[in-house]
């Protein structure tokens, strides 16, 4: 068997094409203001496409840059003053932080009516309660991918693996809101193999190169890899044994072009979510 190939990148831009029609429709432009903090090469890198794909979106992004020393209080300042500026929508501050700065503090000054991140405290018991409100946006997408797919959620067994509060929790959670009946593996799972196995529907969030191996996947599983990893050789890969599990799976994410696209188009629809339920 030869698995098909979710396209994260043509679904992406059919997300995006849809995002940009609901902002024509609004009649105004909703602000998203991303900081960076300090001059971590990856972290500009996503900043400058998430600027670049909110405005071809029609989104008015701004993108406050803070030097690596600044302090917290004058982050904290940023975002208070974000939070009272009726133009702005989404706040998103761009992690990780340098380490001087308390991550937890940052992400509970943000109004979270305008988390577009889906980080803050109360965004995140809603998801845990059944009532998302604004869902953080690389587990948003994966669940976008599942749906493309066609694959029924309900009922079928589907497992995490990674447990960590910006993709492997909130998705155990959208999951499970969709009815699937899920397995959360993480490092001290006893046997990961045999947990993959058992699953229906597999997510792999964990960061570890091509962990998930070909004779871990059950025939027919849809696979969705959300791991991006940079090989010492320059390659870049998954957290999924790409060549061996697609000889099994019934569906799978390539990367590059799966999971990736999918975290920023998913961004720029929390924005208008955010914009419309703020301004009603
Ligand atoms: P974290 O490092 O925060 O979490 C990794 C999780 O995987 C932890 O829960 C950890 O378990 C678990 N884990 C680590 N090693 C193993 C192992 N050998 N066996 C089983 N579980 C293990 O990573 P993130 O969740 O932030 O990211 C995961 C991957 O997704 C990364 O490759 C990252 O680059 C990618 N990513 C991609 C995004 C996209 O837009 N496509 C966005 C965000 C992340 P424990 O809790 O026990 O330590």
């Amino acid at each position: 068997m030869t698995a098909q190939i979710i396209d994260g990148k043509a679904v992406a831009v059919e997300l995006r094409a849809t995002v940009a029609a609901r902002v024509a429709a609004l009649g105004y432009s909703p602000g998203l203001t991303v900081i960076l903090v300090g001059d971590d090469p990856a972290s500009a890198v996503y900043v400058r496409s998430k600027d670049r794909a909110a405005r071809e979106a029609g989104i008015n992004a701004q993108t406050i840059r803070l030097p690596a020393d600044a302090p917290e209080a004058r982050l904290l300042g940023e975002i208070a003053r974000l939070n009272a500026d009726p133009d702005v929508d989404g706040i998103l501050v761009q992690l990780p932080l340098p380490r001087h700065i308390d991550t937890d503090r940052v992400v509970e000054a943000i109004d979270p009516q305008k988390d577009v991140d889906g980080f803050h405290p109360l965004n995140v018991g809603a998801l845990a309660n059944g009532r998302p409100a604004l869902v953080p946006c690389t587990p948003s997408g994966v669940m976008k991918l599942l749906r493309h797919t066609g694959v029924k959620l309900t009922g079928a067994r589907a497992l995490v693996l990674g447990r960590s509060s910006i993709v492997g929790r909130p998705l155990a959670h959208l999951l499970l809101a969709a009815d699937a009946t899920i397995t959360v593996a993480h490092s001290r799972t006893n046997d990961i193999a045999a947990e993959c196995r058992r699953a229906e529907i597999l997510i792999a969030a964990t960061g570890r190169p091509e962990m998930v191996r070909g004779d871990w996947i059950s025939p027919g599983a849809t696979v969705i890899d959300v791991g991006i990893n940079r090989l010492p050789d320059g390659r870049l890969v998954g957290d999924v044994h790409y060549e061996e599990c697609r000889q099994r799976a019934g569906a799978i994410t390539p990367v590059p072009g799966g999971v990736g696209p999918m975290t920023i188009a998913c961004l720029l629809e929390n924005t208008v979510e955010a914009a419309i339920r703020r301004r009603r």
